[in-house]
């Protein structure tokens, strides 16, 4: 690496303050700007730095001399100082700035640069401050003319270049100056506002492009999630519609032998298992249709969630009270603020956990259904928990699928689609639903449904 490089290097590592941004707004760029004027500065004040020391040799002017090299070690300081961060550097260069402007208005007036370090101050506050603060420059830099005007014309400038120059011819000059400051502002103002406006419509559409990506991440995801859910569903539910479609087939192959091979009694029997499996099949397309009706509804609406558990009991009035359950409601739900949801779906929700704690109840002790709520951030969790047969751990997973049932369909009625349905309402919501439970002592179905369903 060039030494130019390295000492690039090393000043940017000196006046970098933090990390970059992910939005480069004006701001970002003003700092940047003032790295690169530091970058250059010292190598370049050199130009102006070796004539002006051998200058005030054969002029014999010390003071011009002293405040010169102390303006260079200031910057020296700007430039390579370890501890300074990048607010008191800015400070600090334009307080040299300042310096050397005065001390040489003072020393040489118009006959040296004063005048124009005055004005690249001006050019240098708009470009790494504000142009706000540069008409205050302007405002100062006039004041420090006025000033030398009148310390010519009392006579209390000793510096015989100075004297050259009348007040007037002084002011004539110096009004140049002001002219000249006000144009620069002004421009830069034009150049930095432009620049934001267009920085500003740069990170909005940077913004806009992000959030679109996110979302459409989240689509591809979320279309590779039902991909598989729909391949899956679409296996089990022509496996189990096959179930009751070969059983019809093979009585009817019974009925088709002789009468002499069928024993006594078969004709009724195999009535019975054909209607049977009828019912079976109509019971299980239905589900299916239930199943692909689940979130067509599709505005959502607040509703008091105390209410609906209370509603589906009611509904459930009497396979609670046959069975004796006890339902709780804990007041984390009664104090709940009303939930936007989808107010049919949630409900069926509800119906199919409390009537599943229901049906899968322990025959030899009371049956207890508690009903609680966990507040989040982002969403609810909510609670259920029976006290009845539970699950077994190598059956916890496969409950939610459709048509999977773990308790064997002669204990118990149902079709395995309950829960099924749950889980399609819960993601409906934005939500997930998993179980925790042991066999024989209870179960804990948890769903969470997310605040922000009515954005
Ligand atoms: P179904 O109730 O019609 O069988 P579900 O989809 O609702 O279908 O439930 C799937 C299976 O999960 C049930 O067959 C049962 O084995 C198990 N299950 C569901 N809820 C409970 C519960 N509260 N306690 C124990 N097992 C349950």
């Amino acid at each position: 690496m060039s030494i130019w490089s390295k000492y690039k290097e090393l000043v940017a590592s000196r006046l970098s303050d933090g990390a970059v941004p992910d939005v480069k707004g004006v701001g970002y760029w003003r700092d940047k700007l003032f790295q690169v004027i530091v970058v250059y500065m010292l190598p370049v004040c050199m130009i102006a730095y070796i004539p002006a020391m051998v200058l005030c040799y054969y002029l014999d002017q010390p003071y011009i001399a002293f405040y010169d090299s102390l303006a260079v070690a200031l910057l020296a300081m700007v430039t390579f100082s370890k501890k300074m961060n990048l607010r008191w550097r800015k400070l600090l260069f334009v307080f040299t700035m300042y310096l050397l402007s005065v001390t040489l208005l003072y020393y040489m007036g118009v006959y040296g640069p004063g005048l124009l370090y005055l004005l690249s101050t001006v050019i240098f506050v708009s470009l790494i401050y504000s142009s706000k603060l540069a008409y205050w420059c302007i405002a100062a830099n006039t004041a420090i003319c006025v000033l030398f005007a009148l310390g010519m014309h009392l006579g209390l400038m000793d510096s015989a270049l100075v004297n050259i120059y009348t007040p007037a011819a002084w002011l004539a000059v110096a009004s140049n100056q002001v002219l000249l400051s006000v144009l620069f502002a002004v421009s830069i103002q034009m150049l930095t506002s432009g620049l934001a406006q267009t920085l500003d419509k740069e990170s909005s559409l940077k913004e806009s492009i992000r959030n679109e990506m996110v979302e459409s991440e989240r689509l591809v995801k979320e279309l590779k999630i039902k991909n598989e859910e729909m391949e899956q569903f679409t296996y089990i539910a022509s496996h189990d519609l096959q179930e009751p479609l070969n059983t019809i087939l093979g009585i009817t192959e019974v009925l088709k032998l002789p009468s002499s091979k069928k024993g006594d009694g078969d004709f009724e029997n195999s009535l019975d298992y054909i209607s049977f499996s009828v019912e079976r099949l109509k019971l299980l397309i239905k589900g299916l249709l239930d199943y692909a009706r689940i979130g067509r509804q599709l505005e959502p609406k607040e509703v008091k969630c105390d209410e609906v558990i209370k509603n589906v009991v009611g509904d459930l009035q009497s396979a609670v009270s046959e069975s004796g359950t006890k339902v709780l409601i804990d007041e984390s739900v009664r104090r709940m603020a009303p939930l936007a949801v989808f107010p049919l779906d949630f409900n069926q929700l509800f119906q199919n956990l409390i009537s599943n704690a229901i049906k899968f109840r322990r025959r030899d002790v009371e049956p207890i259904i508690e009903l609680s709520v966990k507040e989040e951030s982002d969403f609810f969790e909510f609670l259920v928990i029976d006290n009845g047969i539970g699950i077994k751990q190598d059956d916890l997973d496969k409950i939610f699928i459709i048509f999977k049932r773990v308790h064997g369909d002669a204990s118990y009625e149902g079709t395995g689609i309950g829960l099924a349905f749950c889980k399609k309402i819960v993601e409906l919501h934005r939500g997930k639903i998993w179980v925790e439970s042991k066999a024989g002592s209870g179960s804990s179905f948890y769903f969470t449904i997310s605040r922000h369903l009515a954005k």
